[in-house]
């Protein structure tokens, strides 16, 4: 059976996406800080009958990427499926973002996404077959008051994506993007009632998506079934892009 990693997959998006990738992979939940939530997930996994195990994994560290790689490794062989879902958000308007805040949200949403990748690159390469997929946003499509660092990082990956799959095509290494627009997590939670409100009414399908909406995608392009779809992003937002 082949190997997927998930980057911040104890929690939130990456949870959801660890749980559906369990079905057909091996699981490694990574955590940088959440282990016990890491753990749960794997008990559900292993419930389900599927085989997971965590990893701690800080992307804006390369000894703890090297670290987790090389367990991995031990254990399955290597990652087949690298889904880099770890990300933050640190938001101000312009006069007041940091530029410790600005680097922050580069370090972790791009950089660490470029740092997995680069790791992960050689086993593919080795085993002929890989995936990545990387999770965007909404907003670095459309721009959000209060996000350029956010913004910034998540249309980089976009960008970043598409060379990459480029580079691995003939590898059949397929390189995509799943782009949520505003999903039910702990990343969300903390937006103000109103601003949600006001979002939702921008929704033509009136209603925030949930982690569900996107790890379904995730397993799509994860599969074989996807195997000549890659450069591409899928936007999973109900519509919000359009309106
Ligand atoms: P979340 O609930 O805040 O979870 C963030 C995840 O990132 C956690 O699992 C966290 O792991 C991990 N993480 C943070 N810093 C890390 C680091 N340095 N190294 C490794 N892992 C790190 O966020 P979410 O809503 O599930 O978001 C998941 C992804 O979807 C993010 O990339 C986010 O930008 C994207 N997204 C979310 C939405 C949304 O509406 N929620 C929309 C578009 C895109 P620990 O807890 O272990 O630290």
């Amino acid at each position: 059976m082949k190997t997927a990693l998930v980057t911040g997959g104890s929690r939130g998006i990456g949870k959801g996406i660890a749980l559906e990738l369990g079905k057909s992979f091996n699981v490694v939940v990574g955590y940088s800080s959440s282990k016990d939530s890491g753990e749960e997930v794997v008990e559900e996994i292993v419930k389900s009958g599927g085989t997971a195990s965590t990893v701690e994994i800080n992307v804006t560290n390369i000894e703890s990427i090297e670290k987790a790689f090389t367990a991995i490794e031990k254990k399955y062989g290597g990652v087949d499926v690298l889904v880099n879902n770890a990300g933050i958000t640190k938001d101000n308007i312009l006069p007041r973002l940091k530029e410790d805040d600005w680097n922050d949200v580069i370090d972790t949403n791009l950089s660490g996404s470029f740092r997995t990748s680069q790791r992960a690159i050689k086993h593919m390469m080795k085993s002929k077959w890989g995936r990545i997929v990387y999770i965007s946003s909404i907003v670095g499509m459309m721009g959000n008051q209060g996000q350029a660092n956010y913004a910034a990082s998540k249309a980089a990956i976009i960008g970043m994506s598409k060379s990459l799959a480029i580079e691995y095509a003939k590898k059949n290494i397929t390189v995509n993007c799943v782009s949520p627009g505003f999903i039910i997590s702990d990343m969300t939670m903390n937006i103000a009632e109103k601003v949600k409100l006001f979002l939702t009414s921008r929704i033509p399908m009136g209603k925030l998506g949930t982690g569900e909406d996107v790890s379904n995608c995730v397993a799509f392009l994860s599969s074989d079934s996807a195997s000549y779809v890659t450069g591409e992003t899928i936007h999973v937002n109900g519509g919000m892009y359009m309106s």
